[in-house]
């Protein structure tokens, strides 16, 4: 344990040591944060320093963990919170008082929406002044405007109460549905004097932190049943499934089973898009014909059109389809939140899907030939009509032939993670690039949030090792963009890519007056993007073409130095909202 000696006692007036006052070894609030999150194995902090934190970075820092320190808030809780994705182990996110605990909350709401742990800790202003709203310097009631936004939140006092705080805010953040925790230490708690001895005994480290929850054995045996007499079954693969790190279980149920799966975005890479069984490409197919479908670790929210409606077969909107659903899912309130749930197994995704599995024997029938046949003819279609579109190569660019250079190179570079966001940008690169391992694949989520790039870019560096490819739309890039500086500083292996067509959505955009503002939608035309990252020591590029964007992909992905590459597009490529146009209803048509 990291402790301050107390020099009062140990020293008498000018200096000398006193020869009767022995030495008592103190620690303070400071040392017994960093100790709390060492002691339960957290080495790395996302972060910005400043009131009332910024002795705690330098503290954390001399005391051996990875202090990451971002130019804007957001970005520090975006990596905090992938951090979290990627490891199973929440991520830290260290910010100051009111401001900079704002800028952070968005990032713990994604979170929260996203199931990802994630613990925002923030310094805070005085509570007697706060609470008479006198006031003081960044004055604001910070647990309380967190608190909706996550999962749970906690205020520390007390210095001998850190280790409690910190243990609490982990199992909070780790244990059943993972989320966001909000963490808030006052100033005044950080250089409060401990006995050291009472510090160390004061410290949690927390013994099963995510305790697996067995599925009841009647769930297993009623899913096993449905699944049976499926004629038309799909398994349908979360991001919970990646987030659970059951890839050899989940690769087995599919594989023993021979059921086609559909992944959701995060979960490409559970298996490789390019298994036989993977039905990516027949996806509008599937889903209405389905008779029963599997959900492993995914909701039937939005992006699942809430399990009705023409995408399940339904005659309209609101009309459910033909489909049973069993759901796998550690969350017991997820069941029927958007269509009737047959068959419940709630419990951790390992857990529920090795349970399954003990009942799928070699006997187990494989799904009627029809069926199999069907999806391939329809997947071998579709497969051949995208590699014709992928053949083309137009003058200026477009997202295919730009994005079938990123295919190749993933393809090349099975461990490099991709980080992806933006509209277009981000449709088109789950549709073309194929993932080939678990938890490589970071994006938008379930808010489909714009922001996240260069935050993820960056923990997928520090925490998964990297090489990172962010393919970004110019739009989307724009939100996090000053963080290529905080690539440049820690010198981290991440080739950026910007789509850039100059603007939102698309940069064909007019003024309808014919005045001198541009349209809302567009951006500088010809921007250099590229010379950010030149600005801070990394690798600045232009690419007109797929050979030159091929070219500094493979130079950036060998030489591992932070790199930006323009990829210029054509501006009218792209269409209003990417793929959920649909969301959008009064939105311009092409
Ligand atoms: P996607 O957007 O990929 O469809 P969602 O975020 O909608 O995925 O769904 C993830 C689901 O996975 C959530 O309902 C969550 O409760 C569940 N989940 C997360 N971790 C686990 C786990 N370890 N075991 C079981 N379910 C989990």
């Amino acid at each position: 344990m990291a402790t301050v000696t107390d020099t009062a006692a140990s020293t008498a007036p000018g200096g000398h040591a006193a020869a009767t006052a022995p030495a008592q070894e103190t620690t303070d609030g400071f040392h017994l944060v960093i100790d709390a999150l060492k002691l339960n194995g957290i080495d790395t902090i996302f972060g910005l320093p400043g009131i009332p934190i910024t002795d705690l970075t330098r503290k954390a820092q001399a005391a051996g963990m990875r202090v990451i320190s971002f130019r804007h808030e957001q970005n520090a809780g975006y990596a905090a919170s992938v951090a979290g994705f990627m490891t199973g182990k929440p991520g830290i996110c260290l910010t100051v008082s009111a401001p900079g605990f704002l800028n952070g909350l968005t990032a713990l709401a994604n979170a929260t929406t996203n199931c990802f742990p994630m613990i925002l800790v923030s310094g805070s202003s005085e509570r007697e002044i706060v609470d008479l709203q006198q006031g003081d310097y960044e004055e604001m009631d910070q647990l309380a405007i967190a608190r909706p936004l996550c999962k749970a939140a906690f205020r520390v006092l007390h210095a001998e109460d850190i280790g409690v705080g910190v243990a609490r805010a982990i199992r909070a953040a780790v244990s059943g549905r993972p989320g966001g925790v909000y963490l808030d230490l006052p100033a005044k708690l950080f250089p409060q004097a401990v006995d050291a001895e009472a510090g160390r005994r004061s410290l949690i480290k927390v013994v099963d932190p995510a305790p697996r929850q067995i599925p009841a054995p009647e769930a297993v045996k009623r899913a096993l049943d449905l699944l049976k007499g499926a004629k038309r079954p799909l398994i349908l693969l979360g991001k919970g499934a990646a987030y659970s790190q059951a890839d050899a279980e989940i690769r087995a149920l599919v594989e023993k089973t021979g059921i086609p799966y559909l992944p959701m975005s995060m979960a490409k890479g559970i298996l490789p898009d390019t298994h036989p069984q993977c039905a990516s490409a027949a996806r509008s197919f599937v889903l209405p014909e389905a008779d029963v479908v599997v959900l492993v670790g995914a909701r039937l929210n939005w992006l699942l059109s809430h399990g009705k409606g023409k995408t399940w077969g339904g005659k309209s909107s609101k009309e459910w389809g033909n489909q049973r659903f069993i759901q796998v899912d550690i969350s017991p309130q997820e069941a029927d939140s958007n269509v009737r749930i047959d068959s419940p197994v709630v419990g951790d995704i390992g857990s529920c899907v090795s349970a399954l599995l003990a009942g799928i024997g070699a006997g187990w029938p494989k799904p009627p030939a029809e069926w199999l046949d069907a999806v391939a003819e329809r997947k071998n279609k579709n497969v051949a009509k995208m590699a014709e579109t992928l053949a083309k190569n137009p003058v200026p660019m477009n997202f295919h032939s730009a994005l079938n250079v990123v295919r190749d190179i993933v393809k090349a570079n099975p461990d490099a993670i991709l980080v992806n966001e933006g509209a277009n940008a981000l449709d088109f690169t789950r549709s073309i690039v194929d993932m080939y391992k678990p938890r490589k694949r970071l994006d938008v989520g379930t808010w489909g949030v714009m922001g996240i790039g260069m935050g993820f870019s960056v923990a997928a560096a520090v925490v998964g090792g990297g090489p990172v490819i962010a393919i970004e739309g110019d739009s989307a890039f724009g939100f996090s963009g000053m963080e290529v500086e905080t690539i440049c500083r820690y010198d981290l292996p991440v080739c950026v890519v910007i789509l850039n067509n100059n603007g939102v959505y698309r940069g064909d955009e007019k003024n309808p007056t014919g005045g001198k503002d541009p349209s809302p939608l567009v951006f500088v035309k010809g921007a250099r993007y590229e010379k950010l990252m030149e600005a801070f020591g990394g690798v600045g590029v232009q690419a007109t073409t797929p050979a030159e964007l091929r070219a500094a992909m493979e130079e950036a992905l060998r030489s591992r130095r932070p790199t930006l590459i323009n990829a210029v597009i054509d501006e009218g490529a792209g269409t209003e909202s990417g793929r959920i146009t649909a969301l959008n209803p009064t939105a311009k048509k092409k």
